[in-house]
């Protein structure tokens, strides 16, 4: 029989009942023991769920409190120096403040100094963010925690037969880092193994039958030691265990040339994602086993689209004729941490495009419908075979998708590969006789405090308590104060502050055709944050004008320049969930057009410069190097889409939140944004040597204030900071500005903070 099976079920609960209950842990309002009966009643509910639904398989260990990397760094005792108790002889003592305090950091550590968290990055190219693992030299790996047995151990006595999920240990390995960047963690895989064996031999004397490993890694482009690591690996681990039934699993792409050594060791099954990759398929079933069985990754993980069942049952009919029924496994393409937890809840949702969406609950659903077709015939689903092809079909068909002119515009623009219209020495002349700026121009990245009465004033609108009139006006006050506090200190380059936005992809989402939103579709992007991403449903256009008013109100006040600001297209595609029946590439040149004819009308305003944000540019990048190239031509063609049809005499600025440009310092250059602001107060300043060695020509802000930091640099640390950067690149090229947006920081902070910066700068400047 093909089994209905799942690899992991999202954790935070369907009304994000763990978020609450963190924070309010956090906050000291809720007790250790509290949380761990909320945490529990969320397992239980979870598991009871997929019971009820008839899943043959069901994921155990799958929850985390905050993360499952850093689970599995306390499971192998993976805990730096610098959280372990005083006192305890290097005996570790687990406990939730430690875990937490390595998650995010403490005030006052073991030893009374504040202690900041562990690095935290993102899980392949998805928005979840994981704690990255430190291997400390000293360190000796041994079982520190038993989370993934206690699990199994409390859905058994719920009489629920669980099969524990664990990170691989190559995977986890790789996830992590030495303590020097010439050290590969794989050199420390012979000292991880043994913890690995215990627990699986744990796991098997509690009662699993079944383990699934996630080697996620294996879809990456492998340092060679790689794939020996592998195999070494599961060689001993299927060992370990030899009652065990391990299931090794792969997702977010297709395994290239590791497919054959994964298919031939020693496990009882193998997982593929199929939605990414189907062309695996073939070469899988060509080239298992007898013994080895396929779970086929054939519903989308990583997207809120139902599931095309015709497309589906291809795929599982194909694999049953070839490997038969009782080699076959049915899940989703990987963990369903990505998608929301229930569509159900979406009862504002539009009938019609309801139809069209699925979240976990309905995935899973779809999953145990498909394996009673392939078991029982097409026949015995024949009802909801023809529900679903009926969806699909007016999915496909629908006019609220498609949009012949905008397909027409798309297919023009993407010939021509927009360029402004003069070379950036000649934009620069223009640039500096129209905006006067001095040396080391100042300004900031575009949002101001994001405060309690801002976020009530626009709630108070959304729900009609407050009348557009009012809103208005209260919005156009914080616009004028800002102005004001910025032109008293003396800032250059002024913006608005974006107080009427409340994320800065939904605002302009809120205001394009082709979007969709929810009300509970959240997911996790980490620990207790979780965000809720609109949907690309169809295709884009702009209604009107988006941020014209806001920025025209604030130009009129002042004669310094104001900073027009919007959010680019990648960024915008990146944070959404997008439609799975067309390219990205197609997605991105919509959103290009409609940001591109807002662009038009802010200079037809009067607005002088315009800062279009590519933060996501950089996640945006395909796992494997081979497909950089392609991803970063259209994504650098959809900002001059964008940017360049102004005047040489508009000066474009993009902001992105990071600084590591080394390996794509190329296609940065090719946006040819007049000025580039970047985050570089926390990364090492050697970072801005990449932009030294390609010699890039434009201007740059590295952020010299770190805006996720209460900290108020002084003003000389912002003189030595900046002295710092003058060292490196010449004066004309620099602008001075913080890391990032000032929403999340307190006006108390923001005030001392840019008034200093503009008093450093200013003392630079006589020194120059
Ligand atoms: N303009 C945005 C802001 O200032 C940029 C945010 C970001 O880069 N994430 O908030
Ligand atoms: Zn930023």
């Amino acid at each position: 029989m093909v089994q209905a099976t799942n690899l992991g079920y999202p954790r935070i609960g369907a009304k994000r009942e763990l978020k609450r209950a963190l924070e309010q842990f956090w906050a000291g309002k809720l007790d250790e023991q509290g949380l761990r009966e909320q945490a529990a009643a969320l397992r239980r509910e979870h598991w009871q769920l997929q019971q009820r639904l008839g899943l043959d398989q069901i994921p155990a260990n799958d929850f985390s409190l905050y993360d499952h990397v850093l689970d599995m760094a306390l499971v192998v005792g993976a805990v730096p120096r610098r959280y372990r108790r005083a006192g305890d002889n290097g005996a570790l003592a687990l406990d939730l403040s430690t875990y937490f305090a390595m998650a995010r950091g403490v005030e006052a550590g073991p030893a009374g100094e504040a202690v900041p968290p562990m690095e935290m990055t993102k899980w392949f190219d998805t928005n979840y963010h994981y704690i990255v693992p430190e291997f400390e030299e000293d360190l000796s790996f041994r079982l520190t925690s038993t989370k993934p047995l206690d699990e199994f151990n409390e859905a058994r006595s719920l009489g629920i037969h669980t099969r524990p999920v664990l990170l691989g240990p190559v995977s986890f390995l790789l996830l992590g880092k030495t303590h020097r960047e010439d050290l590969s963690p794989l050199g420390l895989l012979e000292q991880l193994l043994p913890v690995y064996e215990e627990l699986l031999q744990r796991l098997a004397a509690a009662g699993a039958d079944w383990v699934q490993l996630d080697e996620p890694c294996l879809v990456l482009d492998l340092e060679p030691a790689a794939l020996p690591a592998i195999e070494q690996s599961y060689i001993r681990l299927s060992q370990a265990a030899p009652s065990l039934r391990l299931l090794l699993a792969t997702y977010f792409g297709d395994l290239g040339p590791a497919l054959s050594t994964v298919l031939h060791l020693p496990v009882a099954a193998v997982h593929l994602d199929l939605v990414r990759a189907p062309q695996q398929l073939e070469r899988a079933l060509a080239e298992a086993p007898s013994s080895l069985m396929l779970s086929l990754g054939i519903v989308d993980g990583r997207n809120v689209w139902r599931t095309d069942f015709e497309q589906a049952l291809a795929l599982i009919e194909r694999a049953v004729e070839r490997l038969g029924s009782e080699r076959i496994l049915l899940a989703p393409s990987c963990s369903l941490l990505h998608v929301p937890v229930d569509l159900e809840l979406e009862s504002e949702l539009d009938a019609e495009l309801k139809q069209w969406l699925a979240f976990a609950n309905q995935k899973l659903q779809e999953i145990v419908l498909l394996t009673r077709a392939a078991n029982e015939g097409r026949q015995a689903i024949a009802h909801e075979l023809e529900r679903n092809r009926q969806a699909v079909e007016r999915r496909r068909t629908s006019p609220r998708i498609h949009n012949e002119e905008i397909d027409q515009r798309v297919r023009q623009v993407r010939t021509q590969h927009a360029r402004r219209q003069s070379p950036y020495a000649v934009r620069r002349q223009r640039q500096r006789a129209q905006l006067q700026l001095p040396l080391l121009p100042t300004t900031t990245i575009g949002s101001f405090p994001q405060t309690d009465e801002v976020r009530a004033a626009r709630a108070a609108f959304k729900n009609g308590r407050l009348d557009a009139a009012g809103y208005e006006a209260f919005i156009r006050g914080e616009i004028e104060r800002t102005i004001r506090f910025q032109e008293e200190i003396g800032l250059d380059v002024l913006v608005h502050g974006e107080f009427e936005r409340s994320d800065m992809v939904e605002y302009f989402a809120e205001q394009l055709d082709g979007f969709l939103f929810t009300r509970n579709g959240w997911v996790q992007s980490y620990g207790s944050r979780c965000v809720r991403p609109p949907v690309i449903y169809g295709d884009v256009q702009r209604r009107g004008p988006m941020t014209v008013r806001w920025s025209a109100f604030a130009q009129s006040l002042t004669t310094r320049p104001v900073k027009g600001m919007l959010t680019g297209p990648v960024t915008m595609m990146q944070w959404s969930f997008v439609r799975d029946d067309q390219p990205r590439a197609e997605t991105c040149y919509q959103l290009a057009l409609a940001l591109h004819d807002e662009v038009q009308d802010l200079e037809a305003a009067g607005i002088r410069v315009i800062q279009i944000d590519e933060p996501a540019l950089r996640e945006g990048l395909p796992l494997r190097r081979s497909e950089w190239a392609s991803y970063l031509d259209w994504a650098v063609d959809c900002f001059r889409l964008v940017s360049a049809s102004v005047r040489d005499e508009t000066q474009i600025h993009t902001h992105m939140c990071y600084a590591e440009f080394g390996d794509i310092i190329e296609a940065i250059a090719a946006m040819d944004a007049d000025v580039l602001s970047i985050e570089a107060s926390r990364s090492r300043l050697e970072l801005l040597n990449a932009f030294v060695r390609y010699r890039y020509p434009n201007e740059i802000g590295p952020g010299v204030y770190d805006v996720h930091s209460p900290h108020v640099p002084s003003v000389s640390e912002y003189e030595q900071r900046l002295l710092r950067i003058l060292e490196v690149l010449p004066a004309e090229q620099v602008w001075v500005n913080p890391d990032c947006g000032l929403k999340t920081r307190r006006w108390e902070e923001v005030r001392p903070a840019l008034t200093n910066l503009v008093q450093a700068v200013r003392a630079v400047r006589t020194r120059l």
